[in-house]
């Protein structure tokens, strides 16, 4: 496994010590909070095309199921460490929690790399992942969904081994399944759109109107696509987007001073979200450094890639410009810039609320699968904005009345439900 030295489960261990010293838990509860309860590695061996046996890694890590079943993503991605999927365990946790939703935090992955994998060896690996793990996963424990690099198609591949390994039919055990097949109408959409629900709302908090915003985007995949479309519908600029180019192994920003069309830049990326260099360049794009897309002078910037994006470097960049930082991605604010962006008076919408709308429409998704009753769409999108909106206030109010960093004030709330439901069950 490759080895990095930034660490997001620190990151997400001192998150989460900073805010039990001021709430002020006690050591039993913070032992128990800070750190995994269970966690599964495993190998899976998949036939190859070729007639070889390759071996890949798999993970499955439990955080806390005090509030419900563990519920998170499984990612497939050849640079995927434990301690990330730690820490997106333990982010899980307060994303279900931060939202008031009934589940707990999990997290997955393979280290792998689709993009160089057939569909049958793909299809080989998310059922051999599922045969390692099928006792410890499923609707009354664990609930799994796709994520960076993984999708629809695979979670219906992996529910279809989980449903042979336990003889019946249930589809509440994985989400994120394609519409038709147990998948949630708007499930796509909802991460992306209750990342720009949060904006909204934080905008109204700045008395600015959205329509007079610009903004810039990192990544263009499941998330950056649906936050630019709902905030360009909004009236919103979009001024540029960075992504992942794997032929070049490189980054690129894709930048319109007057704004993007994110129509047609969504016409032109693959289903990796990477967007065709020589097109966007067709398009009357000016192609730049993938680190200038935090560098340009807009109002928000919307990092939606990776985690550990937003360090020091990245900050000092910034425009004097830039009002707001909207995490639509998973720890992509360190530690250290936290400090900067409470200094600079930045408003920032932390990840775990700005991206739980994807955790959101999943818990839908399994209600509609447990009533075999399928929402329409415009159902489950108002439903997931009466949630977002809802959690924004909830943290946006604490923070005001407790002088709280909002990333501090949604910790607050989300360790706070969790801290109650394990003293409740007994645990501590
Ligand atoms: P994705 O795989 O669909 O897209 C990832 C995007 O990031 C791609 O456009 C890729 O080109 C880009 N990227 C990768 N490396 C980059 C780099 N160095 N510079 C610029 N761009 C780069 O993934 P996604 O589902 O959109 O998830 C993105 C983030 O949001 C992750 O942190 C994920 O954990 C988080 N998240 C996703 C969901 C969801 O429902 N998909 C929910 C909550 C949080």
């Amino acid at each position: 496994m490759k080895q990095v030295s930034y660490n997001p489960y620190a990151t997400a261990q001192t998150q989460f010590d900073n805010v039990a010293d001021v709430i002020g838990l006690e050591q039993p509860v913070r032992d128990l909070l800070r750190q995994p309860s269970r966690e599964y590695h495993f190998t899976i061996p998949v036939k190859m095309d070729d007639g070889t046996t390759k071996v890949f890694n798999g993970y499955r890590i439990q955080h806390n199921d005090a509030r419900g079943p563990g519920k998170g993503g499984i990612r497939f991605d050849p640079n995927e460490t434990v301690d990330t999927i730690r820490a997106l365990s333990l982010w899980m946790t307060w994303k279900c929690a931060v939202v008031d939703i009934p589940l707990g935090g999990a997290k997955g992955g393979i280290i792998c790399d689709p993009r160089n994998l057939s569909k049958g060896e793909q299809e080989r690996l998310c059922r051999g992942y599922v045969r390692q793990i099928a006792r410890n996963i499923g609707h009354v424990n664990d609930v799994p969904a796709p994520d960076v690099m993984s999708t629809g198609q695979h979670m219906l591949w992996m529910l279809d081994e989980f449903e042979s390994v336990h003889g019946g039919k249930y589809p509440g055990a994985i989400t994120g399944k394609p519409v038709g097949m147990g998948g949630s109408l708007g499930r796509t959409e909802a991460t992306g759109y209750g990342v720009i629900y949060t904006l909204r709302e934080a905008l109204k908090t700045l008395n600015i109107d959205i329509a007079t915003t610009t903004a810039s985007i990192q990544g263009f995949g499941n998330v950056a696509e649906y936050v630019a479309r709902l905030y360009s519908s909004m009236g919103g600029t979009v001024i540029a987007i960075s992504c992942w180019n794997q032929a070049d192994q490189k980054a690129y920003t894709f930048r319109k001073p007057d704004g993007l069309d994110v129509e047609q830049m969504a016409e032109i990326k693959d289903s990796f979200g990477s967007i065709d260099k020589e097109k966007a360049l067709g398009l009357g794009c000016e192609l730049l450094d993938g680190a200038e897309w935090s560098a340009q002078e807009v109002d928000i910037i919307i990092p939606c890639a990776l985690e550990n994006q937003v360090t020091p470097a990245c900050f000092f960049a910034l425009s004097e410009k830039v009002k707001v930082i909207c995490e639509g991605a998973n720890g992509p604010t360190i530690p250290d810039c936290d400090v900067l962006i409470k200094d600079r008076d930045i408003f920032l919408i932390p990840d775990f609320l700005a991206n739980a709308g994807g955790v959101t429409c999943s818990y839908f998704e399994q209600v509609q699968c447990n009533m075999n009753y399928f929402w329409p769409k415009e159902e489950v999108l108002e439903k997931l904005d009466e949630k977002m909106t809802s959690a924004f206030w909830g943290v946006y109010n604490l923070a005001k009345e407790k002088g709280l960093y909002m990333r501090d004030a949604a910790y607050v709330i989300a360790i706070n439900r969790v801290v109650e439901a394990v003293k409740l069950r007994g645990w501590v």
